[in-house]
């Protein structure tokens, strides 16, 4: 299971965008999840979020119980 390949799922394999309905902004963070009622427990899940939006999403996924971890979106870009 490859990362990346989730991340292409999305039509937009260049620029990570937030996973927010209606949210184009480019995404700061990896939100972890898996839902017990349809995944295998090992299965994972994958939302991106960005600095706006990831408090929200984690919120929502906590909120169901299907949280697991959120972790930053390391960027191609990243200036030392
Ligand atoms: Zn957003």
């Amino acid at each position: 299971m490859n990362l990346l390949d989730m991340l292409n799922g999305d039509s937009s394999p260049a620029t990570a965008t937030c996973s927010r309905k209606g949210c184009r902004n480019a995404a700061t963070a990896q939100l972890v999840w898996n839902n017990p009622k349809v995944h295998t427990p090992e299965r994972r899940k994958i939302w991106l979020g960005c600095d706006e939006h990831t408090a929200w999403l984690e919120d929502y996924l906590r909120s169901r119980s299907l949280w697991r971890e959120t972790l930053p979106l390391a960027s191609d870009g990243e200036r030392g």
